[in-house]
């Protein structure tokens, strides 16, 4: 498959029908097959595309958040931070106003499903934007689901091309659509299972009596373990005592392979395996870790913090864990 091939893969929910933005920024519907040269001429400048938030049964591999605000962008970041907590990698592209923030899926998934999660996630960040697909249910072969503006094409009325941007909000790849191509291939694709377990977290989030995610109550009583939580990298401790997780980053955290399961062998429906350990940054939590797969022991329980991944590392021996915590703050002061 070539990036082109790549990029349809992830973006059409339908091949026989698409929108063609003109000069004036609006659309014009076409019922004509969604070819590779359309979309390479879309990627290149010639034309852009928008293509149906769902297809004909319902199903997607993508939403989109659309906040047209002043502070679109500024809001957009907000949601991402706390999708990223919950362990959903999305994705932000600036826009004429605001911008959006992609969620992409490693499947194809009911729509009605990824909106339920936005619709939560809505909620517990206390704003609202659209939301597209703007529908539950597909609405048949002559229906038409709402159109959205693929990544990376050039806007008709701007004659600019928007990047995707990172937690700076600074442009991630070139200003050409090959680089723009090239990074968006490279990113992670959300799969159901872990979907499935954010929206559990965010039903739980607004429940009428929230339970709070309890912090390690070791943290508080030990000045060593409080200091490996609060002052260690845990990138950088991943790295050094499991280099074979290879962590890289997906959105605003980073997933890599857990070594508390086996997650890089073929499923049983012949799908390869996907990295599943998790770990991010969060402002009001510090550093954390889980295993997004519901197959593995560190998946479950209260947050995971740096200190408790040198407990799994050791095998739950915290004498260990304690004396390699101790050697570390010995070389660094
Ligand atoms: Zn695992």
């Amino acid at each position: 498959m070539n990036d082109v091939q790549g990029y349809m893969a992830r973006f059409l929910n339908r091949h026989d029908t698409y929108c063609l933005q003109t000069p004036d920024g609006r659309y014009t519907r076409r019922y004509q097959r969604v070819t590779e040269e359309l979309v390479t001429g879309h990627l290149l400048g010639h034309h852009t595309l928008a293509c149906d938030a769902m297809d004909i049964h319902g199903f997607t591999q993508w939403l989109c958040f659309d906040h047209d605000g002043p502070d679109g962008l500024a809001r957009l970041d907000q949601l991402q931070d706390r999708l990223a907590f919950l362990g959903v990698v999305t994705l932000r592209e600036a826009s004429r106003r605001g911008g959006h923030l992609w969620l992409l899926t490693a499947d194809s998934v009911p729509a009605a499903f990824l909106r339920h999660l936005a619709q939560l996630a809505l909620r517990v960040v206390g704003f609202t934007c659209e939301i597209y697909p703007d529908k539950d249910k597909g609405l048949g072969l002559k229906g038409l689901a709402h159109p959205v503006r693929l990544p990376l094409g050039i806007h008709q009325l701007t004659q600019q091309r928007y990047p995707f941007l990172d937690v700076q909000g600074r442009p991630v790849h070139g200003p050409d659509a090959a680089s723009g191509l090239a990074w968006i291939l490279g990113q992670h694709r959300n799969s159901l299972t872990f979907l499935h377990a954010a929206v559990a977290q965010l039903e739980m989030a607004i429940a009428p009596d929230p339970p709070v995610f309890p912090r390690a109550s070791r943290s508080t009583t030990t000045g060593l373990i409080a200091w490996v939580n609060e002052q260690l990298d845990l990138r950088e401790v991943v790295a050094k005592t499991r280099p074979e997780v290879g962590l890289r980053e997906a959105g605003k955290g980073y997933i890599g392979w857990c070594p508390w399961h086996d997650d890089t062998s073929v499923q049983y429906d012949g799908t390869p395996g996907t990295p599943s350990l998790y770990v991010v940054r969060d402002r009001l939590h510090g550093w954390s870790w889980r295993c997004l797969s519901t197959n593995c022991g560190a998946n479950s329980g209260p947050l995971h913090h740096t200190f408790d991944w040198l407990l799994w590392h050791q095998a739950g021996q915290l004498p260990q864990a304690m004396a390699l915590a101790n050697e570390w703050k010995g070389t660094s002061t």
